[in-house]
């Protein structure tokens, strides 16, 4: 890699860099010599991050088609892509089947699973293009288990999940890896979000554990990205040492 100065740094797309994973993922990879573009709705947030870590803000919403595009028009003007990493998401609620709140329900599959294929399709084809791109996909151990009153969530995430490893058999071929991550519990705004600004409750997620930070996902994103190009790392869970499964903590 090269120098964080130089503008000939490789571009790489951080989707949702305005808080948690993201955030951190755009300043680890600018650490290690890339030159992140950050995306999210907070455009505030991210025009901080980028002039912290000499990156690139840009307004994006997942959720949005015109939005996505204008994105990846502007993303394309800076130069090739390199990296994607998909990170924007959340969860919303925790209602059970019976109950299941399809607003809830559509935020989460617009934001991960339509949001996720949005960007990937817009970018592909640059990504492509560089000789040597690689896309990383920030699912969750919801993408890989189910738990109760999480359905809306770990539908979502499955289906992301899916949709991310469906590339790796359609790109084979071509000059792009590609790598999921899928995370246990990390303590970020991910809660919050999901309590609509309930902190006393999003707390409560956390309580008598100590889960992994936004910091330890990034450095996993950071390691995946930095193996030779030949080295295409599939799959990583990671899951805070305090947690079994989506349901199962060693709370003290
Ligand atoms: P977070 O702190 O709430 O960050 C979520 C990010 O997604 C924010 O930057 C937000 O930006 C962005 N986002 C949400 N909707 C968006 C939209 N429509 N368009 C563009 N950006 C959007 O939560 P986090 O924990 O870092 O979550 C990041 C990813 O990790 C998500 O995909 C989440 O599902 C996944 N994950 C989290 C955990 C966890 O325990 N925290 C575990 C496994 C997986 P704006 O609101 O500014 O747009």
């Amino acid at each position: 890699m090269t120098s964080p100065t130089s503008p000939t740094r490789p571009i790489v797309v951080v989707t949702g860099a305005s808080s948690g994973i993201g955030a951190a993922t755009a300043r680890a990879l600018a650490a290690d010599g890339w030159h992140p573009v950050l995306g999210a709705r907070r455009l505030d947030r991210i025009r901080a991050i980028a002039d912290e870590v000499g990156g690139t803000a840009l307004p994006l919403d997942v959720t949005d088609g015109a939005s996505v595009d204008a994105f990846a028009q502007r993303v394309r003007d800076l130069g090739a892509v390199r990296g994607l990493v998909n990170n924007a998401g959340g969860a919303k609620g925790t209602e059970k089947v019976v109950d299941a709140d399809e607003e809830h329900w559509r935020w989460m599959w617009e934001s991960n699973v339509l949001g996720t294929v949005r960007v990937t399709k817009a970018l592909l084809p640059s990504l492509i293009a560089s000789g040597d791109g690689h896309i990383v996909t920030i699912t969750s151990i919801a993408g890989l288990e189910v738990y109760d009153g999480g359905s809306g969530y770990t539908a979502a995430k499955h289906a992301e999940g899916a949709l991310h490893r469906t590339l790796r058999g359609e790109l084979l071929g071509e000059p792009v890896r590609v790598t999921e991550i899928a995370p246990g519990a990390v303590e970020t705004e991910f809660a919050l979000v999901r309590f609509d600004g309930d902190q006393e409750r999003a707390d409560k997620v956390y309580e008598g554990i100590t889960p992994l930070t936004a910091d330890d996902v990034a450095a996993t994103v950071a390691f995946a990205m930095s193996r030779p190009s030949h080295v295409n790392i599939d799959t990583l869970v990671l899951k805070p040492r305090d947690q079994a499964t989506g349901m199962r903590f060693n709370r003290r």
